[in-house]
């Protein structure tokens, strides 16, 4: 299956659709009566498991098979698509240096010595960093000075668990999406970890899909790039993963649980701002499409806005 989370454009209710010869179709109505045996959402749905996700894709197949049922689409200019969890409940989980090019091009940046790393580099985004696959990314000129873009393959777990090996793991996987690890370096470096330069509102557009991982097939064999203004900046393929998706969830699952929902975001190839010489950040204006083969294209374009922190403390205030 191919599914999105959107709302109509009058109507900020979040709906599950899924997506079929690139139309996307409002999964209740295409449902009908069935749509009463599942979930509203996107994390209920996973959180529901497997049989019930087997039970939607064949009802899915028989309803959609043939002429897409003219009722249950959705054209492009009703709907707003949405990141698929719009709001995880945990903080999104990311791999640094897990590409040689990219780990090599990060160290002589800072001046670093190039080292391999031996196990997974975890980071984490807050949950209010996410935003949707089309949704502009606002850049507080008064917080940063250095934004930064990093494609990145998303991958949501589908069955949780602990001590997951490596042989099971892909089996764990609800399905893949695309991720842009959006980056402030002057706050990454400046505050000695990367969480806040990694967590800005915005700073974590997902979508526009999720596919699920039996449609996805091995996640070890995808294009992965990124175009700044329709130049290309990044373009890999996931094969050059230092830790592979398997080996990523063996090591994060060592003794912690890993639950329906959680999303992992599986590190970014090299061609970053940082790594040119000299670095190229973004600016205003700058649209962004990162892109996953097999699952679609998130376009994100950067707005400069100013004076956005001190418009919010006042709103709290006045609650
Ligand atoms: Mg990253």
């Amino acid at each position: 299956m191919r599914l999105a989370t959107f709302s109509y454009i009058n109507d900020p209710v979040l709906r599950l659709g899924v997506v079929r010869n690139d139309q996307l179709l409002d999964l209740p109505t295409l449902l009908g009566s069935h749509s009463r045996e599942f979930p509203a959402t996107m994390l209920e749905l996973i959180e529901r498991g497997p049989q019930v996700w087997r039970r939607m894709s064949e009802l899915i197949e028989q309803c959609a098979s043939g002429e897409l049922p003219v009722h249950a689409r959705v054209s492009p200019e009703q709907a707003v698509l949405h990141a698929p969890i719009p709001r995880p409940r945990k903080n999104v989980v990311c791999l640094g240096l897990n590409y040689v090019a990219h780990m090599e091009e990060s160290a002589k940046a800072r001046g670093r010595e190039v080292k391999i790393p031996e196990a997974p580099v975890f980071f984490t985004k807050a949950p209010t960093a996410v935003a949707g696959p089309n949704d502009a990314i606002a850049w507080d000129q008064a917080v940063t000075s250095q934004v930064d873009f990093e494609a990145e393959l998303g991958v949501i777990i589908g069955i949780g668990g602990k001590n997951i090996s490596r042989q099971e793991a892909l089996d764990h996987v609800f399905g893949y999406t695309v991720i842009n690890d959006f980056s402030a370096r002057d706050l990454q470096l400046g505050h000695y970890q990367w969480f806040k330069g990694k967590s800005l509102d915005g700073f974590c557009p997902i979508g526009p899909h999720v596919v699920t991982a039996d449609e996805f097939g091995d996640p070890q064999t995808k294009k992965i790039c990124l175009r700044v203004n329709g130049e290309t900046k990044q373009s890999a393929d996931t094969s050059q993963m230092i830790f592979t998706v398997a080996v990523i969830i063996e090591f994060l699952s060592r003794g912690m649980t890993l639950e329906p929902g959680d999303i992992i975001s599986t590190g970014t190839p090299e061609g970053v701002g940082l790594g040119r010489t000299p670095p190229e950040y973004l600016n205003d204006g700058d649209l962004v499409e990162t892109e996953v083969e097999g699952i679609g294209v998130l376009r994100n374009r950067i707005v400069a806005v100013q004076g956005t922190a001190v418009e919010n403390r006042a709103t709290a205030a006045e609650r």
